[in-house]
């Protein structure tokens, strides 16, 4: 590690740049980069990264000795550009203290604003500015943050009111003023005093006077906040290691709570909601950055188009619009046309949409903070495909931009149009994050996690969400909020998950503790369905039906663009014609695995194939067989005409039978009526057939050797539906393939079968079908045997969930009683079923692939286990150079983006 710890800017210098967020933190590299391009940013300093992963191994004392002489150099660098003296009573410095991790983890670590206040220092502030009001509203707010960060004064159930708020609402309400604004200089005091009190009560804390004190606590707390229980789930949920740590950030303090000529806010170079090249954004005049965020006051809107669109949701009239909620390009048309102008100049620079901080004190323009703003799935797309389009950036850089998990967003029902014709309007809120969302309602965090634990789902309903609803926003389908605007706790980061989000619906009156909320005189309860539209703000009164979504637009486009730089192909997963049609539209070219024995669950087909599992001869079984024929034949029929041209690669059956057989008594006494022997040879049979291990038994192609008429019966129906289809002029392409080979001589066995029926069948219809016979390689043997099997396979398909299986030795059934335990420990990094085990696994597939090719040389190899779909696997793949990956639909288009990126950063 470096030994500088402490990296300072201002006044158009820096001693860091963007390059080195890692370092830095994404604010502080940020702040550095400004002042470097001329941007007006106060002046500080920033502790790095690495100091965090210090102040774990080493302590809290140690880390303050070891930054003390860099900090102190670095408080009178900001004192000499700013002209003042930190804790100096006639013309003090003020500081912020901020958190920045490497990536983004919007309001998930802590800030404190306005430090270095005491009795004295307040007096002179005051005295400075001539503003007793600004002085002492900025040091209640001090006192406040500082209590509730450093000093932990938190409330104590859910239900509670934050503490401090509560004390604020009780001196509003003993002088009978509603607003902060009506409170005068001696309430505010009177907060101060009221607040230092309950700190010392309820934490037996004493309130630091020493200006130097202050800042080592606030210091020492935001590192202290990178393992708080929302930032470790917020980095667990984004994959963002805990090595990264976060840095912390000491800057100078500009007012944006100095009267009507100051100013906060925080904007976007682009809609992250919808992509839109609009700039927008919000502002409170006269607050301080938390007022915008914290969603306490309701903001207005920058521009004057945003705050005529604002008007039209919210249903507020022009004339009231302009009165009381005018746009900033209204009230302060100049420091707007500085903003705008900075703004596109960041934009440009940073050559991506930007999510920007700023304050305005006494007319004076001061930008906090600029990032690569967090954006729905719809804007990422749209946003990259836009900036591809200005010139701003090229094809590549457009891909990898996108990431492929994100896409899923776009892939999620929208409400179906007549459905929403119908549906009941209750009110309207900003349309934060985009999507449809209809669930159940739930108030608290908790709760929404618990009722998506019992598989229901939910809209959480909240006055407003911190960042302790984290959990509860992830659990649910929506989140709706009554107050907080487009840049809101709830909007950001719901924006960040992909969550719809309706916020700011300011008609909805929400009781906790009675958990009702009560819109447009109707009294909804908690377990009452609501349906909201994040894209347009709209609620709507019980469920409201949704449809699948279209690839089209943007996202057809980043499709084809996907289509030109991949080499890797994407099949689907799909054993109904539905299915493969939604894959298809997705942009599948082919199926990679059909599963035959999902297709016997129906009515008529279990009974016959009950029937053939039960039966205990040759005859017994073909008369079982002979039923399922035409219903086989059938399936297949449906699924080779809808993917026409494709390859359809059919699995022959793979099944635990014992799934199949009736264990309840009344099952087994129908079944033994029905085939007409005794319930006690059905319970024999069935109990014959129980496994231990059902995932290890009598499964793959050992059915079809043992039973070979099974095999038969499926390649008759399979080659049977594909002839018919020539012959109606269609052009099916079947792919047999055999599962769980672990021998060449089992290969041997089944290809035989399929060969012989295949060639009476042709000729008995007089027509011929292309097809291929292939197996799937999912027992290490078969990866380790390779070429011999490729002697008589002509295609591969890596079944990664049995070869994860067997290559761990973890049953798919039971990993979950030990795998949380293996995360938490760090054993596993990643469920390997989810996520491709390149190291062991992976090994095995890419020894089979150049084993197999050594024997065949244009193997055509491709994956088909759930990893398919997994953007880290699906890159994988394309480094061991398969042809193609198969995925469930609604992978598809991820699968697609991840290949085309994979190829893109060889
Ligand atoms: C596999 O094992 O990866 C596979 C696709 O087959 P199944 O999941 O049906 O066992
Ligand atoms: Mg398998």
């Amino acid at each position: 590690m470096t030994e500088k710890r402490v990296y300072t800017f201002g006044n158009g210098k820096a001693e860091g740049k963007a390059d080195m967020r890692n370092l830095l933190g994404g604010k502080g590299a940020n702040l550095a980069e400004m002042n470097l391009i001329g941007v007006p940013v106060p002046p500080g300093f920033t502790i790095t990264t690495d100091v965090c992963n210090e102040y774990f191994e080493k302590g809290k004392e140690k880390v303050v000795d070891l930054l003390t002489a860099e900090v102190k150099k670095s408080v009178e660098h900001v004192e000499k550009l700013m002209n003042c003296k930190f804790g100096d009573p006639t013309n003090p410095l003020l500081v912020s203290v901020r958190s920045g991790a490497r990536a983004s983890m919007p309001g998930m670590m802590d800030t404190i604003l306005n430090l270095g206040l005491n009795d004295t220092v307040v007096e002179g502030l005051a005295k400075k500015t001539g503003n007793e009001r600004f002085a002492y509203d900025s040091y209640r707010r001090f006192v406040q943050m500082y209590g509730d960060v450093v000093l932990g004064l938190k409330p104590v159930n859910k239900e509670d009111i934050d503490p401090f708020e509560a004390i604020i609402q009780k001196v509003k309400a003993e002088r009978g003023v509603k607003l902060d604004n009506e409170m005068t200089v001696d309430d505010l005091k009177k907060l101060v005093t009221l607040f230092k009190q309950a700190i010392k009560e309820q934490t037996g804390k004493d309130f630091p006077t020493d200006p130097m004190e202050q800042l080592w606590g606030a210091i020492c707390a935001v590192f202290t906040s990178w393992m708080n229980e929302r930032a470790i789930l917020y980095r667990k949920m984004e994959g963002i290691p805990q090595e990264w740590g976060t840095a912390v950030t000491v800057q100078a303090m500009v007012f944006g709570n100095m009267g009507d000529t100051s100013a906060t806010g925080v904007c976007f170079s682009r809609d992250a909601g919808n992509g839109e090249n609009i700039f927008n954004g919000e502002y409170l005049v006269n607050a301080q950055g938390e007022d915008v965020v914290a969603g306490i006051r309701t903001p207005q809107q920058i521009t004057l188009e945003g705050s005529k669109r604002w008007a039209k949701q919210q249903g507020v009239s022009e004339e009231k619009r302009a009165a009381k909620y005018p746009s900033m390009e209204e009230t302060m048309p100049e420091i707007f046309a500085q903003l705008n102008e900075i703004q596109d100049k960041l934009e440009k620079h940073y050559h991506d949409m930007q999510d920007m901080e700023f304050t305005v004190q006494d007319g004076k323009l001061w930008f906090l903070q600029t990032r690569n703003g967090k954006r729905t799935g719809t804007a990422m797309v749209k946003i990259a495909m836009d900036l591809l389009a200005e010139g701003e950036i090229d094809e590549k850089t457009a891909l990898k931009r996108c990431e492929p998990g994100k896409l899923d967003e776009l892939l999620h029902p929208v409400f179906d149009k007549e459905a929403l014709a119908e549906a009941r309007v209750l009110t309207r809120g900003l349309p934060a994050s985009p999507g449809a969302a209809c669930g159940q309602i739930v108030f608290f965090a908790d709760d929404a996690a618990k009722w998506r634990e019992d598989g229901r789902n939910v809209v959480m309903v909240r006055i407003e969400t911190s960042p302790e609803d984290l959990a509860g926003m992830s659990a649910a389908e929506g989140i709706l909020t009554a107050r907080g605007g487009m840049t809101s706790h709830a909007a950001v980061v719901a924006r960040g998950m992909g969550k719809c989000c309706v916020s700011g619906a300011g008609a909805i009156m929400i009781d906790y503790k009675k958990k009702t909320v009560e819109i447009d005189g109707v009294v909804l309860h908690e377990g009452d369905y609501l349906s909201i539209n994040g894209s347009t703000g709209e609620v709507y009164y019980g469920e409201v039906k949704t449809k699948p979504a279209e690839v089209t637009g943007d996202f057809a486009k980043l499709m084809a663009l996907c289509e030109k730089y991949s080499k890797l192909v994407v099949r689907t997963n799909a054993d109904t014609p539905r299915d493969a049609e939604i894959a298809r539209s997705f942009g599948a070219v082919g199926i990679g695995l059909c599963r035959t024995e999902h297709m016997f669950f129906e009515n008529e087909k279990i009974k016959a194939m009950r029937e053939m599992i039960l039966a205990d001869t040759v005859e017994g079984r073909e008369t079982a067989l002979d039923k399922l024929l035409p219903y086989q034949k059938q399936d297949f029929y449906g699924i080779l005409k809808c993917m026409d041209g494709t390859p359809v690669n059919i699995r022959l059956l793979d099944p635990p039978l014992h799934e199949f057989v009736p264990h309840d008594l009344e099952g087994q006494e129908i079944m033994a009526k029905e085939m007409g022997v005794s319930v006690k040879f059905i319970k024999q049979r069935v109990n014959s057939l129980s496994e231990h291990n059902p995932m290890l038994g009598l499964r793959g192609c050992r059915l079809g050797n043992t039973f070979p008429e099974i095999t038969a019966m499926q390649t008759k129906a399979i080659l049977g539906a594909a002839v018919q289809l020539k012959k109606e002029g269609f052009n099916p392409m079947p792919e047999i393939m055999i599962p769980l080979v672990g021998i060449v001589n089992e290969l041997d066995a089944q290809e035989a079968i399929i060969r012989k029926t295949a060639a009476k069948l042709f000729k008995k219809e007089g027509v011929e079908v292309d097809f291929k016979v292939g197996t799937m390689i999912e027992i290490p043997r078969a990866a380790l045997t390779a070429d011999l099997i490729a002697n008589k396979a002509e295609y591969f398909s890596f079944g990664t969930n049995d070869l994860t299986q067997m290559t761990f030795g973890y049953s798919r059934d039971d990993i979950a009683s030990f795998l949380p335990s293996y995360l938490e420990k760090k054993i596993l990094d990643v469920d390997p079923f989810q996520v491709l085990d390149q190291d062991g696994v992976g090994q095995l597939i890419k020894i089979a692939v150049e084993k197999g090719r050594n024997t065949r040389k244009n193997l055509k190899c491709g994956i088909c286990g759930e990893h398919g779909g997994e953007p880290h696997s699906v890159k994988f793949c394309h480094r061991v150079g398969l042809n193609y990956v198969s995925c469930s639909p609604f992978r598809v288009p991820i699968a697609r983006l991840a290949a085309a990126q994979a190829a893109v950063e060889e």
